[in-house]
């Protein structure tokens, strides 16, 4: 059974209050990021990778498809699938060896590319801009019903 909770981001803040707020919650596992060019995936990254205590710059993977972080020893991978052609070039990067790292946290900007390859998630997270580009319409998709609640609390305030 999965547990979805819908939130709205007016303001890039917003997007770094909900990064802070995971990022407390989920410490390992697979994340998902859908959403079209400029929702705010590589945004919501940055601040979710900066919370775990990283000081430097948090790039977007376009063109090497991850960039791997290591924080207090912990490992954090984030793919970004767009350029992909063929899910097959993950297996000659090697993601085989990224995803046996115990206990690290993987981030999936256009996981729709990744086909069999990549593993399943264990929260997704869609943005949406509004027409006027101006708010980001969230759902965010989890099996883990504590977790759909404490994000509930803690985002909707309910
Ligand atoms: P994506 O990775 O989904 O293509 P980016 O994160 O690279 O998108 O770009 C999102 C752009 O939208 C950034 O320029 C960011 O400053 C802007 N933006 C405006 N409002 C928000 C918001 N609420 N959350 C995230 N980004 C926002
Ligand atoms: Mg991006």
């Amino acid at each position: 059974m999965s547990y979805s909770v819908k939130f709205t981001l007016n303001h890039e803040q917003d997007t770094q209050k909900f990064a802070q707020v995971l990022s407390q919650q989920v410490h390992s596992g697979v994340i998902y990021l859908i959403g079209d060019l400029g929702a705010g995936k590589t945004t919501f990254t940055r601040y979710f990778i900066q919370n775990f205590g990283h000081q430097g710059s948090v790039k977007s993977p376009t063109y090497t498809l991850v960039e791997p972080y290591t924080i207090q020893g912990k490992e954090i991978f984030h793919f970004d699938l767009y350029r992909l052609d063929d899910p097959y070039e993950l297996e000659l990067m090697g993601i085989r060896d990224y995803l046996e790292t115990p206990d690290a946290l993987f981030l999936f900007e256009w996981p729709s590319k990744g086909g069999n390859e990549i593993p399943k998630a264990d929260v997704v997270i869609d943005i949406q801009k509004s027409d006027d580009e101006l708010t980001r319409f969230v759902t965010l998709t989890t099996e883990s019903e504590s977790l759909s609640q404490t994000l509930q609390e803690q985002l909707n305030g309910a």
